[in-house]
């Protein structure tokens, strides 16, 4: 009876997972494995709202493979190590596992890889997370895309080839000794910040499928009207399901399929414009595999000599910008939503973005950083690209001269200041449109306690425009 073990990272699923898949079709008895190696994640090992997140999808996977017959075999050491004591304990003759493109795990793959088959072990990757292989699209001349909407025409054009492969339904496992408790990875905080995040989520396959199908009934159709309002549900909250795979695009873009009654994805549908933010994922993934060095590097080089401010100078205005009270409510109730849910909407990130890279001119960095601790959804390819392109120092970014009034965007796309109101109930009572700008009223700053604004707007635009004239100069 030949024996595999299934090696899974952030594959977190029975359904469509081609891994799973491919090695319960060649081998009698598959070992279901995750192995606990942050440090070979660095730089960019999982903040604290991702390993909340991590703690209970292995815990809804361990209960899957249950009901499957199996369990998740959980291990802490180093990957390579680890898989070959395993490999001795179970006779195991291959390892399947499903691709991550970040470049550390990328580097550490290839090793194994190469490790296991000079041991004559059979070696098998796949790919789950993506829709094509970073390498699969490129331009005519061969390079890869630098654009983003080239690039969505060309992934089109191959969609109607996009297809799942079935879920696991039986698993029969090797005999194996106890594995390590999943309290033993000691992944849920100490201080229990997380209550917020238990009340907002149900990480795993079965909460990713839920959240599908309730966007796909209310949501999908209006999505296109909806989704730059955070007061509204109108997106579909699946991003740690992405990020952590609990679900994948390929099953995202099925169910979609079957609930528009159609094949095609064409720019006419109405799930198409849904279906194009899963092409910004897909494209943001494809852009670190062929430039890894962009998590702390301009995308843009002409930015390496862009006038930042100093850090020192701003770390008192970094914290009040990370703690949600720099006094302008849009900005504060984003960052008080983070720091709740581990989740802020994808609007109120732009405006929070060009807050600090524009107006505080603080290198987009710090808040990569401070996002990448702190949101459910932490993901380098998604958080690289969204900093950088708020930044103006990304690939097809927005440009640096494009700084959010976030007193215009507030009136724009909060307009009854519902989401303002949400999350800074001082300032329940304040009528909008004083709502998006309460330092207007030096009164009503007194009476509720609400801080002043930690810069004038409009000067800090004004110095901004300047800093980037200085760089266009130099050019
Ligand atoms: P929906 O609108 O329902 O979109 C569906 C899916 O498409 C998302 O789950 C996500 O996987 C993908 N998607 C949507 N918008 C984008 C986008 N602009 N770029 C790439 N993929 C997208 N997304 C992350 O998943 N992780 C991050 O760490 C992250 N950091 C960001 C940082 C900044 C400064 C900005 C501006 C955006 C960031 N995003 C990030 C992108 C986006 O804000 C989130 O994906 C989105 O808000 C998640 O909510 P949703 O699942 O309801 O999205």
């Amino acid at each position: 009876m030949s024996t595999a073990i299934v090696w899974l990272r952030r594959d977190l699923r029975l359904a469509d997972n081609p891994a799973l898949h491919a090695a319960l079709a060649a081998h009698a008895r598959v070992l279901p494995v995750y192995i606990h190696a942050p440090e070979e994640e660095a730089p960019w090992q999982p903040g604290a709202a991702s390993r909340w997140w991590l703690h209970h999808s292995l815990s809804a996977l361990d209960e899957s493979l249950r009901a499957c017959g199996a369990r998740l075999h959980i291990v802490r050491g180093p990957s390579l190590q680890t898989l070959q004591r395993l490999i001795e304990s179970c006779g195991a003759a291959a390892v399947y596992w499903n691709r991550l493109y970040e470049p550390a795990a990328l580097a550490r793959d290839r090793d194994i890889k190469q490790s296991l088959r000079a041991r004559g072990i059979t070696a098998h990757s796949c790919n789950a997370a993506l829709l094509f292989e970073p390498w699969q699209l490129a331009t005519g001349e061969g390079s890869p895309y630098r654009v983003f909407t080239p690039f969505w025409r060309s992934a089109l054009t191959s969609m109607d080839a996009v297809a799942c492969t079935p879920a696991a339904q039986r698993i029969d496992m090797p005999p194996m000794p106890t594995c390590t408790p999943l309290a033993a990875l000691d992944l849920l905080p100490r201080l229990r910040w997380d209550r917020g995040l238990a009340a907002h989520w149900q990480p795993g396959e079965s909460g990713a499928q839920a959240l599908l199908h309730a966007f796909i009934e209310q949501a999908v159709h209006g999505y296109k009207a909806q989704r730059d309002y955070p007061a509204v549900t109108g997106t579909s909250r699946l991003s740690a399901h992405l990020h952590f795979g609990e679900i994948g695009p390929r099953q995202i873009l099925a169910a979609l399929r079957e609930h528009a009654g159609n094949d095609r994805v064409g720019a006419a549908s109405s799930i198409a414009p849904y279906v194009r933010e899963l092409g910004w994922r897909e494209f943001s993934h494809h852009l670190l595999y062929h430039f890894p060095h962009t998590p702390t590097r301009n995308f843009n080089p002409r930015f390496d000599v862009f006038a930042w401010a100093d850090d020192g100078v701003h770390a008192e205005a970094l914290a009040r910008w990370q703690q949600g009270r720099s006094g302008i409510p849009i900005v504060d109730a984003g960052m008080r939503e983070l720091w709740h849910t581990g989740w802020m909407h994808n609007r109120v990130r732009m405006i929070v973005a060009s807050l600090l890279t524009k107006n505080l001119r603080l290198h987009w960095l710090h808040g990569a950083r401070w996002f990448w601790d702190t949101l459910v959804d932490a993901d380098l390819a998604n958080n690289t690209q969204g900093w950088q392109w708020s930044a103006g120092t990304g690939a097809d970014a927005a440009p640096y001269f494009r700084i959010f009034s976030p007193v215009a965007q507030s009136a724009k796309f909060d307009a009854a200041g519902d989401y303002i109101r949400r999350w800074l109930p001082e300032l329940a009572a304040v009528p909008a449109p004083l709502l998006f700008q309460p330092w207007r009223d030096a009164a009503l700053l007194q009476r509720t306690g609400y801080p002043p604004p930690l810069l004038d707007l409009a000067a800090s635009r004004a110095q901004a425009l300047a800093a980037y004239q200085q760089l266009r100069a130099q050019a």
